[in-house]
């Protein structure tokens, strides 16, 4: 009786660790599927911009474009072409320093309203290029994170509302404390995302539009930038939205961050 009770614990023991072992290899099996598809996507969206650089230099090497407005427009395709690879490979230089929980962190008692300032004045050029208005109303608040963090989560967040906009359209950002938490939410009135894609969105490389979005200078891996900053200081982040009418972002992040991106 007794050994029938010890061979039954024992067995218990070993289907337990078994389903732990099969557990932890389906999730490092994931990772690596994971990390194999980010590297095939980024050298293929470094390849696009190449190819394309690589042909309008040696047609105007070949000698074969005569006139100066023709030269000027490749010269022009070129220069933009090499700054949708230098967006690219920032972002990607971003994302796996934020994986690797690399990024060098430095903290500092950050002042949300000057900092929303400093954002509007950088996002207005752009703004008024595509003929969209930007709104702000910010509460005065401060709290202990990464200044540069904290401007690439909200200019990503209000870039994008711009760039996913139409002439006349409205982005207003505003920033108030919840509790223990502050709460940043980007609003639009510019297309929206349908039900099926706000869930992918945040994925790295995925874009509705990838014509608008590269036309933008976009990367596709600016939600997920975001997403990873969230994140890191323990916050979450909300996306409601309706096709044709806007979307809503509703980031909400700890007051106390930097013991909450310890733990
Ligand atoms: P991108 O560099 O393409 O802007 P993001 O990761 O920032 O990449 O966004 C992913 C995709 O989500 C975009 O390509 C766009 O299709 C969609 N998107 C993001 N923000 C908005 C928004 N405010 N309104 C509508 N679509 C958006």
């Amino acid at each position: 009786q007794y050994k029938y009770k010890e061979l039954n614990v024992i067995s218990q023991t070993t289907m337990k660790m078994a389903a732990e072992i099969r557990e932890h290899m389906d999730r490092l099996e994931k990772e690596k599927r994971i990390r194999q598809e980010f590297f095939s996507n980024a050298s293929h969206e470094l390849k696009t911009p190449i190819t394309s650089i690589k042909g309008y230099a040696e047609l105007l090497d070949q000698g074969f474009v005569k006139d100066e407005a023709t030269k000027k427009d490749f010269i022009a395709r070129i220069l933009k072409e090499t700054d949708n690879m230098t967006n690219l490979i920032n972002d990607i230089l971003m994302i796996s320093r934020l994986e690797a929980k690399e990024a060098e962190v430095t903290y500092s008692m950050v002042r949300i309203a000057p900092l929303l300032t400093e954002i509007f004045e950088s996002a207005e050029p752009i703004a008024a290029e595509y003929q969209v208005t930007l709104h702000k109303e910010c509460e005065p608040l401060t709290i202990e994170a990464s200044a540069k963090q904290l401007r690439e989560l909200i200019m990503n967040l209000v870039s994008n509302g711009i760039k996913y906009n139409h002439p006349g359209g409205n982005v207003w950002v505003e920033i108030s404390s919840e509790g223990p938490d502050m709460c940043i939410r980007v609003r639009d009135d510019g297309c929206g995302i349908s039900k099926e894609e706000q869930e992918r969105v945040f994925e790295r490389f995925y874009r509705v539009d990838k014509g608008r979005s590269k036309k933008m200078g976009g990367t596709g891996l600016g939600l997920s930038i975001v997403k990873h900053i969230v994140e890191f200081y323990g916050g979450h982040i909300e996306l409601t939205s309706t096709p044709g009418k806007g979307s809503c972002f509703t980031v909400t992040i700890p007051f106390s961050a930097q013991n909450k991106a310890k733990s």
